[in-house]
């Protein structure tokens, strides 16, 4: 065996720097703040070429469902290289995507029963906004061209998605580009006033909600929402009421309801996806991407009722929904979604999860106490808090502090959240905990 020097990361890391335009970054800011080599993954960490390794509490940004390198996905796409890579999908089909189009629609909320396949989660919330603003042109209404979502909301960074999202860091640059939707208040329960439960904070978004509704329903085509976490703004949790209530004032208003659970779909609040924990009628699309494939492949799915597939469905071209990407459908992406479906019919996730929150949640407990700690929460798989900190560039300063200490965190601002992949050991998060309360002592 050879030994590589830290040379070698270096050597990757000059590369990278000059070659690779890393996204979300202000390159510069790379002249001090480490780029992390990466040479190969297992299970839940990641190594660089040197053998130093990362525990992945992030999942990847949100997409790595069962570990790096999982066997039983790779199987599957080595299966899927020897037969079919890929093949275009306007006018043709194959078995992985009519599987996972059956196979999604079994397990979603009850009603949205056909499929419409993108690259990533930006064109599916691309494709949500286009399809509901097309329903209504089709049904005659074409004045309702209007969004709406709630504050703190991230649907993706591509211009229709930008402007549904409400993270300044992202928005405000290109703010002169977006079409202007409607912005109303989100039920994070951190807002509750004294004596208020998260309940009470659902009623009072979801009032003024309606009130917008009420006054702009003619001119609105769909409410845009993130069920139960919004995620990019920093694990922005609300009570499930809140969704019930929003898809009965969407039913009653005539407005479309998108729900958007790119980040929260397949397992990840605890359900197989958020929208259960509402107990209400199905949302009139269901946007999925991340943990679609595992973390392997770029995929998304659009998934829709048979109100909107029928309204596109007619001898005139011109009302088909006339969108397309190169990669749609992909073959390979599809086997490695339903290698992920598979796993979860097989383990039995979805209730093993259950078990794995609660043991998580005892064992951040001391995390929870520790004295810079506010608003610790948790939906399912999702643990988050808020730090009293002074320093302006915490979130930086963190992720240097926990990669010294092997973990992958990127703080939001100032709030930490743990969100690694769902075959952490009960000794791997215990780690992760204990390191993480370290960090805050020295912080
Ligand atoms: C990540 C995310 C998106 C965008 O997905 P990309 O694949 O990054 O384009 C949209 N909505 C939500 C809720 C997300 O978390």
């Amino acid at each position: 065996m050879t030994t590589i020097g830290d040379a070698a990361n270096r050597a990757w890391v000059t590369r990278s720097r000059r070659a690779v335009w890393h996204p979300c970054t202000q390159m510069k800011a790379h002249e001090t703040l480490p780029i992390v080599p990466i040479a190969r993954g297992a299970g839940a960490w990641l190594f660089d070429f040197e053998g130093r390794r990362y525990l992945d509490a992030v999942s990847s940004w949100w997409v790595n469902l069962f570990g790096h390198a999982n066997p039983r996905i790779n199987a599957a796409l080595v299966n899927q290289l020897a037969t079919l890579e890929h093949a275009m999908l306007a006018g043709f089909t194959h078995r992985p995507v009519v599987e996972l189009s059956e196979r999604l629609a079994a397990l979603a909320p009850a009603g949205l029963g056909h499929a419409f396949y993108g690259s990533d989660g930006a064109s599916a919330t691309e494709i949500a906004l286009k399809m509901a603003f097309h329903y209504w042109h089709n049904r005659g209404r074409p004045s309702k061209r209007q969004f709406v979502s709630l504050e703190g909301s991230y649907h993706g960074e591509t211009l229709g998605a930008l402007a549904v999202t409400d993270v300044a860091i992202f928005r405000d640059t290109y703010a002169p580009l977006l079409h202007r939707n409607a912005l109303v208040p989100n039920p994070d329960l951190r807002q509750a006033r004294p004596g208020e439960s998260a309940r009470d904070v659902a009623e009072r978004a979801a009032a003024r909600l309606e009130a917008h509704l009420a006054a702009h329903h003619a001119t609105t085509a769909a409410l845009i929402v993130e069920p139960l976490v919004q995620g990019a703004s920093g694990m922005v949790m609300h009570d499930p009421h809140y969704l019930a209530l929003a898809r009965a004032l969407c039913t009653r208003y005539e407005v479309l309801l998108i729900a958007d659970e790119i980040m929260t779909g397949f397992g990840r609040t605890g359900t197989f996806f958020a929208w259960e924990q509402a107990a209400a009628p199905a949302p009139d699309f269901l946007c999925l991407s991340k943990g679609i494939t595992g973390g392997y492949l770029p995929l998304s799915a659009v998934l829709c009722t048979d109100a909107v597939y029928d309204a596109f469905y007619d001898d005139d071209p011109g009302r088909g929904f006339l969108h397309s990407h190169s990669y749609t459908g992909n073959a390979l992406a599809c086997r490695a979604a339903l290698a992920v479906l598979d796993i979860f019919r097989d383990d039995d996730v979805v209730a093993a999860n259950r078990a794995t929150a609660e043991r998580w949640r005892a064992l951040a407990a001391p995390l929870a106490r520790h004295p810079r700690v506010r608003h610790f929460r948790q939906r399912g798989m999702i643990l988050a808090f808020d730090v009293e900190t002074a320093r302006p560039d915490f979130a930086r300063w963190f992720f240097a502090e926990a990669l010294a200490r092997e973990l992958l965190l990127r703080p939001i601002g100032r709030t930490v959240y743990l969100m690694p992949p769902y075959i952490v050991t009960d000794a791997e998060f215990e780690l992760l905990a204990t390191r993480v309360a370290g960090i805050l002592d020295a912080a």
